[in-house]
């Protein structure tokens, strides 16, 4: 994406100094001072062009194409196992794939299987992956509300969680049921539910908080139930206002705080900055409380889920519905018509180019996922998975392609990295030949967010030299084994 100077203030931590440990009734006391809005995290991040409004009126509309090519890795962990063969006929959510753990794979539409081999994957570049050609039944699955759903067990709830196939839909991937399955010392007071979608371009979440947001608001309160903790916090950027009234109306209509589980649930507005939706900013911007260097979140009594896997946790239990589609923002200047879709699982993005008008000018980059960690596509012929949050067609004047330049030492990347690392360093030492010599500069606590590169005035693909450093590590330690 290109570079943008950084307004006066922006840059670098702010002065609030929240950067005590766990959560201590002093630090909350701070951010009791806070007017709404002005919650963020205290070091680094940086606000870049939104660019949101492509798609931001766009209500989300629904797309079918007329096959789907489902890989079988879709989620961090063990590959699923194909359970069909060509020729079999299968129905809308029918399973198709299960892992070793039980995560389960399904049926994105009704048809016929046309193959099962290896075909082109977004992220693994090939996997296995089911082919189903439509062909709609006369009596396609609706997936119903379940009597009685609010009553089920937590272990019930859970088990729908895997058998569904539920993963992270922000674009994370993590199975779900893993993170919501609590070690038994665990002691969690409050869910987080992370509507803050504070990449620039998309637009899928805000699109669903505010059509949706009796649902969201409804699988939040699964979730709550499901951990046990009667806390949940919605956290937005104040540049999604509409959500935040919507999601609110929700929880009031609802009666949330009445229910059988009550769950006080609150929708807390953080200011808009880039990455306020990574887990440790969003809890720190929340909650004041700070997850330790390689922790967890549950370390400071919290989980936290996106609001579309809160939805999706709601169909899962209440209606049985597995994740078989999901929404997705078609954005950028590169594509004629932007939209917010919700396609089934496995839609080609060549299928999702052509519903949307084709080109739009000369495309020098197509993106899946946002243009700050997003991935770079080099075949249009990749389906859409259960981590795909938007498909960026990005213009020239878009994306910035010029070569880069030695470091400078101007130190714009320290100032806006959010964990206070040293790119910089990084990358010098790899571009030394010394990857394995930057653990101090903390290349292994690094989760890429991208802040450092996009700063960087010499245009250095610092992230890249942090995932080259990462990588070195990765081997070494397999080499050790
Ligand atoms: S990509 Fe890594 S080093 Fe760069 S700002 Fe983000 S966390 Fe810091
Ligand atoms: S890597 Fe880039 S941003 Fe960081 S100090 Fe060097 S020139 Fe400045």
């Amino acid at each position: 994406m290109r570079r943008k100077r950084l307004p006066p203030g922006q840059k670098g931590a702010d002065a609030r100094g929240i950067t005590s440990c766990a959560a201590t009734g002093q630090v909350m006391s701070v951010l009791l001072w806070l007017k709404p809005g002005e919650r963020t995290f205290a070091r680094g991040g940086i606000h870049p062009a939104e660019h949101k409004e492509l798609t931001a009126t766009c209500a989300i509309e629904s797309f079918v194409p007329s096959s789907v090519t489902v890989p079988v890795s879709q989620s961090l962990g063990p590959a699923a196992k194909p359970l069909v063969e060509k020729k079999d006929l299968v129905k809308r959510g029918d399973v198709i794939a299960e892992a070793p753990d039980g995560l389960r794979i399904h049926a994105p539409i009704s048809g016929i299987v046309k193959n099962v081999q290896r075909e082109p994957h977004p992220v693994l570049v090939h996997d296995t992956a089911i082919t189903i050609l439509a062909k709609p039944t006369d009596d396609e699955p609706e997936f119903p509300e379940q009597p009685g759903w609010m009553e089920l067990s937590r272990e019930v709830m859970l088990e729908k969680i895997k058998h569904g196939g539920l993963v992270g839909l922000g674009g994370a991937a993590f199975p779900t049921y893993r993170k919501l399955t609590l070690p038994p010392d665990a002691k969690i007071d409050t869910l987080l539910i992370n509507g803050s979608e504070c990449e620039p371009y998309l637009t899928c979440d805000y699109r669903l908080m505010l059509e949706d947001a009796e649902k969201v608001v409804l699988g939040a309160w699964t979730i709550a139930r499901m951990i046990g903790v009667n806390r949940c916090l919605i956290g937005v950027e104040d540049n999604k206002q509409p959500a935040v009234e919507a999601l609110r109306a929700a929880i009031e209509r609802l009666g949330i705080e009445s229910l059988p589980f009550p769950v006080a649930m609150e929708v807390v507005l953080t200011e808009t900055k880039y990455p306020q939706g990574a887990e440790r900013q969003l809890i720190e911007a929340l909650t004041g409380r700070v997850v330790p260097r390689r922790g967890l979140p549950l370390q400071v009594g919290i989980v936290v889920q996106n609001v579309a896997t809160a939805y999706a946790c709601l169909e899962a239990i209440r209606n049985d519905k597995p994740v078989i589609d999901r929404v997705v923002t078609v954005s950028g200047l590169g594509i004629a018509q932007p939209k917010n879709l919700r396609v089934p699982i496995g839609t080609s993005i060549a299928a999702l180019l052509e519903h949307c008008g084709g080109f739009n000018g000369e495309v020098v980059k197509v993106l899946a996922g946002g243009p700050m960690m997003g991935r770079a596509l080099a075949d249009l012929n990749v389906p859409v998975v259960k981590g795909t949050s938007g498909l960026l067609f990005l213009t020239r004047s878009e994306t910035n392609l010029d070569r880069y330049g030695a470091c400078i030492g101007c130190g714009e990347c320290l100032d806006v990295c959010p964990l206070g690392l040293e790119p910089n360093k990084v990358s010098q030492y790899v571009e030394w030949g010394r990857p394995l010599e930057t653990e101090v500069y903390g290349v292994l606590d690094c989760f890429e967010c991208g802040c450092c590169s996009y700063v960087c005035p010499s245009n250095r693909p610092l992230v890249q030299f942090m995932q080259v450093a990462k990588t070195a590590y990765r081997n070494q330690a397999r080499s050790r084994q």
